[in-house]
């Protein structure tokens, strides 16, 4: 049976019916049998130990939509259990991060750290339960003795100890009386169990290191396993949504409620977002940016959330990324360019229209006066007409692009050439006489003479030109600084284990390309941070943080899909 729903378009329209995805089924089955009193409360749970990605967008994205659809709540929750790991520094950024991409947790932002005390009154209940046990055994220990797929696990000498035993002993693991890694605590669940998630799990493990919010009260760690649930459990979330991976810790989640008797959410399993011609592990990205190979997490050419929204993505941008690439139970890897058009969507409807050219080259009227400045009418946005229009400043000077101008041009170049007459964009026709080189045969300088006649772009005489480029004014345009990114790693998939090199062989030596001398209208000699542009023939752009008093830099956020200028 396929489920069908009108649902709103990123315009807020209402859109075709479209089929509900599996956890949207899933809401819905439990909402008709009211397990949960039709309530639907989600959570995303970052660990803060790095910045989010576009990966985590589409948890959030997820997360966020769900209880919206199903007028519900979304807590975001810090999954800080691991103090050696984690800082305030990543704790600020998630925040900034989701509350960008427009989901709202309200007054629900939530510290796992908060609840340590009930997650350790918790496993003291399982110890007197005969539950839970103080393993003696180091890391690599328990992993030894683990077993195989068809031999189980041996157990631990600390199993058999008695509940006062293991009271005592949990107690002096928490007041600090061992060592890093001298005991456990693990759960006595099945050492023979086909599910290596339940043999015997380790819930607590010593670590004497200072957390970012609990400093030195704790020197015991819960585990990610014993802890998720845990919290899902305290804040109420009905359905805890993570990646494919954590689908064999789900009967382990299941299995600490359970045992303990409280509130218990359902776990549900999604496949992870993988992009080509990108890295998403985190630690991955930690060491790119540890290691100078970007400028920083930031950076316009990372797929974290902070890099994007610098490249000039917008978040309307990102969530209909992810609507579109919905949701499965089996993983795959989404083109790049499914990003890229989200955005070029988006921008093609609003970003405002400008002239800029990236490699200029000057050229002189010689039938225009030279102190005249003519203020010619241009459309800000021909998707919105309410964008209106604005002036730009004409003169004798002005720039091309270099490659708009070939002394020797085949008969289908449509752009200047000796003798070959041109539209010059909102201006006027000008026919090309000549140009000037320098003594290696460069050419530096291209001469021309206008039709006056033709202002505003047509002739009233009807004779027409094959070639619209556009120019900025010599004596008005504005030096800006140009940075033209590419993709980040030359190969689709730098992650893939059957590579033979490490992943960072495969960073693309070309993916930033800086023009310190672009000139582009006068008007963008102080642009607003906020403000997207599309340069015509060229691209989308975005002021860059790094913009000074009349110096103006931006970033390429993505070409055209037909690009004239690269
Ligand atoms: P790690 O656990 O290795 O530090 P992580 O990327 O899983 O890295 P978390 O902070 O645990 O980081 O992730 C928070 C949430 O985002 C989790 O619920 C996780 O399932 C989800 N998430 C992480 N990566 C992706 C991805 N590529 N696609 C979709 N969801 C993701
Ligand atoms: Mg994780």
């Amino acid at each position: 049976m396929t489920v069908t729903q009108q649902l709103p378009d990123s315009n807020g329209n209402s859109g075709d019916a479209r089929s509900l995805h599996f956890i949207e089924q899933i809401i819905e089955e439990d909402n008709r049998t009211g397990r949960f009193g039709r309530k639907v409360h989600t959570r995303f749970p970052p660990e803060p130990n790095g910045y989010l990605h576009i990966g985590h967008a589409k948890s959030i994205c997820l997360n966020s939509a769900m209880a919206k659809e199903y007028g519900g709540q979304f807590n975001l929750r810090f999954d800080d259990t691991n103090p050696t790991k984690e800082e305030t520094e990543y704790v600020e950024s998630i925040k900034e991060d989701v509350r960008w991409l427009g989901a709202d947790w309200e007054d629900r932002l939530f510290f796992a750290s908060n609840y340590f005390q009930q997650m350790y009154d918790w496993a003291v209940d399982l110890i007197k339960k005969g539950k839970a046990y103080v393993c003696d055994l180091s890391g690599d220990e328990i992993r030894a003795t683990r077993g195989t797929p068809s031999v189980p696990g041996t157990p631990s000498p600390g199993r058999n100890r008695t509940v006062e035993e293991n009271l005592d002993l949990f107690e002096r693991m928490k007041n600090g009386e061992f060592p890093d890694g001298s005991k456990t605590l693990r759960a006595k669940i099945d050492m023979a169990s086909p599910n290596f998630n339940m043999r015997d799990p380790v819930m607590y493990r010593i670590v004497h290191a200072s957390h970012h919010r609990t400093g030195e009260q704790w020197c015991i760690y819960p585990m990610y396993d014993w802890a998720h649930g845990l919290e899902d459990s305290i804040e109420g979330i009905t359905h805890s949504i993570c990646t494919l991976e954590f689908e064999h810790h789900r009967p382990l989640y299941d299995w600490f409620l359970d045992q303990l008797g409280v509130y218990h959410p359902q776990q549900i399993e999604f496949a992870r977002l993988n992009l080509t011609y990108t890295v998403m592990s985190k630690r991955k990205l930690l060491e790119l940016v540890k290691g100078n190979y970007v400028t920083g997490w930031d950076d316009p050419r990372m797929p974290t959330i902070s890099g994007l929204r610098r490249r000039g993505y917008t978040p309307g941008s990102i969530r209909e990324f992810c609507r579109k690439i919905g949701v499965a139970k089996f993983n795959s890897t989404i083109d790049v360019t499914v990003l890229e058009n989200s955005i070029r969507e988006d921008l093609n409807h609003n970003a405002q229209r400008r002239m800029a050219v990236l490699r200029p080259l000057k050229v002189v009227i010689d039938n225009y006066p030279e102190d005249q400045t003519d203020w010619l009418d241009a459309i800000n946005n021909p998707e919105k007409e309410e964008d209106g229009t604005r002036k730009v400043p004409f003169t004798r000077e002005f720039y091309i692009e270099a490659s708009d101008f070939l002394e020797d041009a085949p008969k289908k170049y449509f752009r200047l050439s000796p003798g070959r007459e041109v539209r010059l964009r909102y201006a006027y026709y000008v026919t090309c006489t000549g140009c000037v080189k320098d003594a290696d045969g460069n050419v530096v300088e291209v001469h021309c003479t206008y039709d006056p006649e033709t202002r505003g772009g047509s002739s009233p005489d009807g004779r027409k030109v094959q070639g619209t480029i556009h120019w900025v004014s010599a004596t008005h345009g504005v030096t800006a600084e140009v940075r033209l990114y590419d993709r980040l790693f030359n190969v689709e998939n730098p992650d893939d284990p059957q590579n033979p090199l490490d992943y960072k062989e495969y960073l693309n030596p070309n993916s930033l390309e800086i023009i310190a001398n672009a000139k582009v209208e006068p008007d963008l000699a102080n642009p607003s941070g906020a403000t997207r542009y599309q340069f015509e023939r060229i691209g989308y752009f975005c002021p860059d943080p790094d913009s000074s008093q009349g110096h103006p830099v931006f970033n390429r956020t993505v070409s055209l899909r037909d690009a004239r200028i690269r």
